[in-house]
C-alpha cells in the first residue's frame, strides 16, 4: 500500500490546471478514489464531475462524453474513474462502445472492479459518529477540528455542512467548508 498522498501544488501541476475528466477549469477540487493499492488516488476535477459522481440520479450522460477523452489518461487514478463512470453509463450504447475500446493493466482494471463490485451493493446506508442515517441533502455538524488534506485551512469542530452530498462509501460524505468541496469521513460529523 502506498500511503503518499499528492499535494494539490503536484495535482496541479499534472492536470494543467484543468479537471481531470472534462477539462473544465471551473472549482477544481481534489476527488479521492478509494480502494487503489499502491497506485496514487488523488484526481483533481471540477465541481460538475464530482458533484455527478456523488449522485448517481443526477447524472448529465452529456457531460460524461468527457470520457472518449479521459478514458486515454496516462494517470492510472483517471482511468479508474473514467472505467467507472462509463460502466456506471454503461446502458448508453457509446459508453459501452469506449468500454470496449478501453485498455487497462491488469492490476489497474482490478481495481475499477473492486469498487464497482462494492457499490453494486446501495444497501449500506451512510452513518453519523451517532449512527443516525445521512441522506443527501442533510446538514451534519464537525465534531471534531480536522486538517483538509491538500489545503491549509482546518475544518473547526461546530462547523455545519450544508447540502452534503453522498459517496460511493458509506463512510464518506461531501461537503463545502470554506467554500471548498471536501470530504468528510462519517464518524466525525453528527446530523443536526
Ligand atoms: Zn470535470
Amino acid at each position: 500500500m502506498n500511503d503518499r498522498k499528492m499535494t494539490e501544488n503536484e495535482l496541479l501541476t499534472r492536470c494543467g490546471g484543468k479537471c481531470e475528466l472534462c477539462g473544465s477549469e471551473l472549482e477544481l477540487s481534489i476527488y479521492d478514489l478509494p480502494a487503489s493499492d499502491g497506485y496514487e488516488n488523488e484526481i483533481m476535477i471540477c465541481e460538475t464531475c464530482s458533484s455527478q459522481i456523488a449522485a448517481a440520479d443526477t447524472m448529465d450522460m452529456n457531460h460524461w462524453r468527457c470520457l472518449n477523452d479521459s478514458m486515454w489518461s496516462p494517470v492510472p487514478a483517471v482511468q479508474v474513474m473514467s472505467y467507472r463512470m462509463l460502466k456506471r453509463l454503461n446502458g448508453e450504447g457509446w459508453a459501452q462502445d469506449l468500454l470496449d475500446m478501453l485498455y487497462l493493466e491488469d492490476d489497474v482494471k482490478a481495481w475499477g472492479d473492486a469498487e464497482v463490485a462494492a457499490t453494486g451493493d446501495d444497501t449500506t446506508p451512510t452513518l453519523d459518529s451517532n449512527g443516525a442515517v445521512i441522506n443527501a441533502g442533510d446538514t451534519v455538524v464537525i465534531i471534531k477540528d480536522l486538517n483538509v488534506k491538500g489545503t491549509s485551512f482546518v475544518a473547526k469542530r461546530g462547523t455545519a455542512v450544508r447540502n452534503i452530498a453522498l459517496t460511493n462509501n458509506p463512510e464518506h460524505i461531501e461537503g463545502r467548508v470554506n467554500g471548498t468541496r471536501i470530504v468528510i469521513l462519517t464518524c466525525f460529523v453528527k446530523k443536526s
